[in-house]
């Protein structure tokens, strides 16, 4: 790529934000990492279909922030641009309840814990399952997260991606698989989902909000910087069936594990935490050798839910 090609040459005619040198792991809910050569907030849609076609032109690597709260940022940082999607218009959420079935439309950039609220108050039900799950709807949908209440997937009427050409794609629900953390959304961005919701109680919906809340509280170490598990569930190859990873971790004797400022969390196996000012090198560390203790404890091999980034 010549200067002339140079990454804010090639926006500068664009409606984007341009952050050269950002410190991006500090705005992960891990709060460790290095530092983004370039994240790019676009400030209206067609900026953003824009700055995706010319990525793919230019075939410069394009990554998406979404809340951060599934990733770890290398500590020597990450090349490329990095999107965020965190202007208004990204973050817009509207109700048609007079519409029937699509009763809701989340920009990617909307949080879902908000969503989620509001969803509540207005009285409807169908995103209880995201009760204390850290999100932004696009990483939600990219990720399909979940777990023991149901997955994002569970409501989902239908997903608008923006393709690498930067055209706009619309995945009508009986198109997506959405799977155990992974969906078959093919690579882009994720800009908006809608929802079917339906109507019920506010004050029920309110009440089973606060109770799958409180059961995280009590069951995962919330409050420590961390994101979420670090390991997807994985199939047992002797019965076929998806085992927990934190219940094979702590069988491995892990618990509490410590490698300089990452450990394994005293209250879930599965959550790596890391404390202040510490390093992603040190998570990656602690991943590697937990990877290795189940593999020689339990013949089983953990594959990441943690996205890791680093410099290609
Ligand atoms: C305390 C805590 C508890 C958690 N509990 C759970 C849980 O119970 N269940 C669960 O599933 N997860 C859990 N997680 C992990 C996390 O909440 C989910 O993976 C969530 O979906 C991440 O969303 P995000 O917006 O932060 O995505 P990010 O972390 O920013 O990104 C994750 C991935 O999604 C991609 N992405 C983000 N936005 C877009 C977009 N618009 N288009 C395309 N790709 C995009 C990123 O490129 C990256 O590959 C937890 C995390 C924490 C910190």
């Amino acid at each position: 790529m010549g200067v002339e090609h140079s990454p804010t040459h090639l926006f500068a005619d664009l409606d984007v934000e341009v952050h050269p040198d950002h410190p991006l792991g500090k705005d992960t809910w891990f709060g460790v990492g290095g530092q983004a050569d370039m994240m790019v907030r676009p400030r209206q849609e067609s900026a953003l279909t824009e700055l995706v076609r010319r990525c793919h032109e230019h075939e410069i690597r394009l990554r998406i922030f979404g809340n951060g709260a599934n990733l770890l940022i290398a500590d020597e940082g990450v090349d490329g641009i990095v999107l965020r999607l965190d202007h208004p218009n990204f973050k817009e959420v509207r109700y048609n309840l007079d519409g029937g079935v699509e009763a809701m439309k989340a920009m990617a950039g909307a949080d879902m814990a908000r969503t989620l609220n509001e969803s509540v108050r207005r009285g409807l039900s169908g995103l209880l399952q995201m009760a204390g799950i850290p999100a932004s709807i696009g990483g939600a949908i990219r990720m399909n997260a979940g777990g023991a209440f149901g997955s994002i997937g569970d409501s989902v009427h239908s997903v608008g991606c923006i393709d690498p050409r930067g055209a706009l794609v619309v995945y009508p629900a009986d198109e997506l698989k959405m799977g155990y953390r992974e969906t078959n959304i093919p690579e882009g961005v994720v800009l908006w989902a809608a929802f079917n919701l339906e109507p019920d109680d506010p004050k029920l919906l309110r009440e089973r909000l606060l109770e799958i809340f409180q059961y995280k509280k009590t069951t995962q170490p919330m409050a420590d910087s961390s994101a979420g598990c670090a390991f997807k569930n994985p199939v047992d190859p002797a019965t076929g069936d998806r085992v927990s990873a934190g219940a094979l971790i702590d069988r491995a004797g892990l618990k509490e594990h410590r490698i300089g400022s990452a450990s394994v969390s005293r209250v879930h196996g599965n959550f790596l935490v890391v404390d202040t000012g510490g390093s992603a090198g040190d998570v990656i560390r602690l991943m590697e050798e937990v990877r290795a203790s189940v593999q020689e404890a339990h013949g089983i091999r953990l594959h990441n839910e943690v996205v890791v980034w680093s410099r290609s």
